[in-house]
C-alpha cells in the first residue's frame, strides 16, 4: 500500500468562474490540471490580470511530473508563462496538451521569452503518458474552441477525471463530437472521482449546438445593407470559420481586426481548423477599396474590453476602422458575468454613432460552449463515479451541479462541494476534506507585458482613470540622503478630503524610502526611482484605494 492519500486540490476556478488551476498530488509528486487566469473587474483598477495564488507550488517545482492543460481558453491557460517564470523555468516540468492548445501554448511561452526553456508536446487522443506515479489520458470533448479535452489522471488508487470545459455538441462544426464512448468505458472500469464542469448548470436542457449559430448568422447577414462587424471571443475558431462561411455566401470579403483575432486565426489555419477560401481575407487597409455591403469586419472586443479592437471603434479611437451610420455591429456572444456594464457602454456609443447593432437577444447567433443540466446528468450517468466534485463556476452552480448529482443517484455524502484551497483526500477508506491551504489572487501590473502600444495605452487609461503624482526627491551626492524636502505634486487623483495630511505622509514616505535605499547604498538613480515608484505606489493605494500613476524624480546635488 502506498503512502498517503491522492489529493485533488484546486488552487482556482472554485466560487469563481476563471483561473483554473488544480493540484493532483500522490506519493508526494504532482500533476497540474490547467493554469489559468482571470480578467481583473472595474475595481481593481490599473490591475491587468489576475493569477491564482500558487504559493503551495513553491519550491516545488522538481515535484511537479507534468502540466495538462484541458483547452486553449485563458482560464485554463493564462497563466502558464508567469507559473513557469515564478516557479523557475531551470527544471520546469514538461506540458502536455491537444494540437491547437500547445500551439497556444507555445505562442504565449513564446511573448514570454521562455520557449526555449519548457518542454511542450502535443497529446493524441489515446496516447497514455506516464509521469510518475500516474497515468495520464486526454478524452476529446466538444467546447467553444476545437481540441478542448478531459483529462484522466490514473494512479493505483484509482483514476479521476477532470472534464474541462464541455458539451455534448451532436452536430460539431468540425464533424469530431465527444469520444462518448471512452467516457462509457471509463464509467465501466469504475471512476473513483469526477471533476465536472458547473457552468451551465442552472440552465435546463441541452445547449444547442455551435452549428446552429452559422445558419442564423448568415440570415443577419442577408439583412444588413451596409458594413458588418461581428465580435466574438477571438478563441472560437469555429465561429470564426462561420462567419467566414457566411461572408463567403454573399460575396462579402472579410477583415480580421484585433490582435488575438488575427494571431488565432492563423494557428486556427495553420492547423487546419479553419478553411477560408482563396482571395476572400483582406487587409484593413483595402477595405476603402470596396462598397461597404461587399465587408465583414470580424473583431475583438464582444466583451466590452477596454484595449480591444470594438471598443476602440466605438470611441472613435481606432487606427484603421472608423465606423459610421449604416454599419451594423453584431455580437456574436454574450457578456461573462461581470462584463454586462463595458458592453452595455460599447453598444451605447455604437448607437451614437448609427451603427445597427444585433445581439444574441434579437436572433440566435451564439450557442454556449458549456453543457445545461441534461449533460451534466449524462456526463454524470456515463462516467458513473464514485464521488463528485464540483468545479468551474461560482457557489451557486457548484451547488446545483450537486443536485444534479444527487439526482442521478450519487449519495449525497459522496458529493464534495469544495472552496480553492481545500483539498479533497482519497485512499482506500474513503474521501474527505483536508486541511486548507493559501490560496487566493496574485495581480499582474503589467508594464513588463505587452507591446509598446499596449503601455502607452494603459498609461492613458491610468492617468484618466485615477490621475498622477510626481515626487520629485533632491540627495546628496556623497551619501545619498535626502537634502531638501520632497516636492510632491498631483493632477486628477480622485481625492480624499484630507489632501494636505496626505502630502505629508507621501514626503515622510519619500523620506523613509531614501533613508533605506542609502543604508542599503542604493545609488543608482534608476534603482532609486524604481524603489520609490514602488513604495509611493502601494502606500498610495493602501491610503486612497487607487492607482493614480507615480513618476518619481530623483536628482542628485
Ligand atoms: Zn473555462
Ligand atoms: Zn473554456
Amino acid at each position: 500500500m502506498s503512502s498517503g492519500p491522492l489529493r485533488v486540490l484546486p488552487l482556482g476556478g472554485l466560487g469563481e468562474i476563471g483561473k483554473n488551476m488544480t493540484v493532483v498530488e500522490y506519493e508526494d509528486r504532482i500533476v497540474l490540471v490547467d493554469v489559468g487566469l482571470r480578467f481583473p473587474t472595474a475595481e481593481m483598477m490599473g490591475i491587468d490580470l489576475v493569477l491564482p495564488d500558487f504559493a503551495y507550488l513553491r519550491g516545488r517545482v522538481s515535484d511537479i511530473e507534468a502540466i495538462v492543460v484541458t483547452h486553449g481558453h485563458e482560464d485554463h491557460l493564462g497563466c502558464l508563462p508567469f507559473l513557469l517564470r515564478e516557479l523557475g523555468v531551470h527544471d520546469a516540468p514538461p506540458v502536455y496538451g491537444g494540437p491547437l492548445t500547445m500551439a497556444m501554448a507555445r505562442s504565449k511561452l513564446d511573448e514570454h521569452k521562455l520557449s526555449r526553456e519548457v518542454h511542450v508536446e502535443d497529446v493524441n487522443d489515446g496516447e497514455i503518458i506516464e509521469a510518475g506515479p500516474f497515468d495520464l489520458e486526454l478524452i476529446h470533448m466538444t467546447h467553444s474552441i476545437p481540441d478542448a479535452s478531459a483529462v484522466a489522471i490514473k494512479t493505483d488508487l484509482g483514476t479521476i477525471l477532470v472534464t474541462g470545459d464541455y458539451k455534448f455538441d451532436q452536430t460539431p462544426v468540425d464533424g469530431r463530437p465527444a469520444d462518448v464512448s471512452r467516457l462509457a468505458e471509463l464509467g465501466r472500469e469504475g471512476l473513483l472521482l469526477l471533476c465536472g464542469d458547473s457552468t451551465n448548470g442552472d440552465r435546463p436542457g441541452f445547449a444547442p449546438s455551435e452549428r446552429v449559430a452559422g445558419p442564423n448568422l448568415r440570415d443577419v447577414f442577408s439583412r444588413c445593407t451596409g458594413r458588418i462587424i461581428v465580435t466574438s471571443f477571438a478563441s472560437n475558431i469555429h465561429r470564426v470559420q462561420q462567419v467566414v462561411d457566411a461572408a463567403a455566401a454573399l460575396g462579402r470579403k472579410v477583415v480580421l481586426v484585433g490582435r488575438s483575432m488575427k494571431k488565432n486565426t492563423n494557428i486556427g489555419r495553420s492547423l487546419g481548423h479553419i478553411k477560408v477560401p482563396e482571395g476572400i481575407i483582406i487587409g484593413p487597409r483595402e477595405i476603402a477599396q470596396f462598397p461597404d455591403h461587399k465587408i465583414v469586419i470580424i473583431s475583438t472586443g464582444s466583451q466590452g474590453e477596454p484595449l480591444s479592437a470594438l471598443r476602440r471603434m466605438a470611441h472613435k479611437d481606432h487606427p484603421q476602422v472608423e465606423l459610421h451610420a449604416g454599419d451594423t455591429v453584431v455580437f456574436s456572444a454574450t457578456p461573462i458575468p461581470g462584463n454586462e456594464r463595458a458592453v452595455n457602454e460599447t453598444i451605447d456609443r455604437l448607437y451614437h454613432i448609427g451603427c445597427d447593432v444585433i445581439t444574441t437577444k434579437d436572433a440566435p447567433i451564439h450557442a454556449s460552449g458549456h453543457g445545461y443540466q441534461e449533460e451534466i446528468k449524462l456526463m454524470l450517468n456515463l462516467t458513473k463515479p464514485r464521488y463528485v466534485m464540483p468545479f468551474h463556476g461560482d457557489h451557486k452552480r457548484i451547488h446545483l451541479h450537486g443536485q444534479l448529482a444527487e439526482a442521478v443517484g450519487v449519495a449525497p455524502e459522496n458529493i464534495f462541494k469544495g472552496e480553492n484551497g481545500l483539498p479533497l483526500e482519497l485512499d482506500a477508506k474513503g474521501a474527505r476534506w483536508g486541511k486548507k491551504v493559501q490560496s487566493g489572487m496574485i495581480f499582474v501590473d503589467g508594464v513588463d507585458i505587452g507591446d509598446v502600444t499596449d503601455v502607452a495605452l494603459r498609461d492613458r487609461r491610468m492617468l484618466s482613470a485615477d490621475g498622477i503624482f510626481v515626487v520629485v526627491a533632491t540627495i546628496s551626492e556623497q551619501d545619498g540622503s535626502s537634502v531638501a524636502e520632497p516636492e510632491v505634486i498631483f493632477r486628477g487623483v480622485p481625492y480624499a478630503s484630507d489632501a494636505d495630511k496626505l502630502l505629508d505622509q507621501l514626503r515622510d514616505c519619500v523620506e523613509k524610502s531614501l533613508e533605506r535605499a542609502a543604508k542599503d547604498e542604493i545609488r543608482e538613480i534608476d534603482l532609486l526611482q524604481e524603489i520609490l515608484h514602488d513604495d509611493l505606489a502601494a502606500f498610495v493605494y493602501d491610503k486612497i484605494k487607487r492607482r493614480p500613476m507615480v513618476l518619481p524624480v530623483v536628482v542628485e546635488v
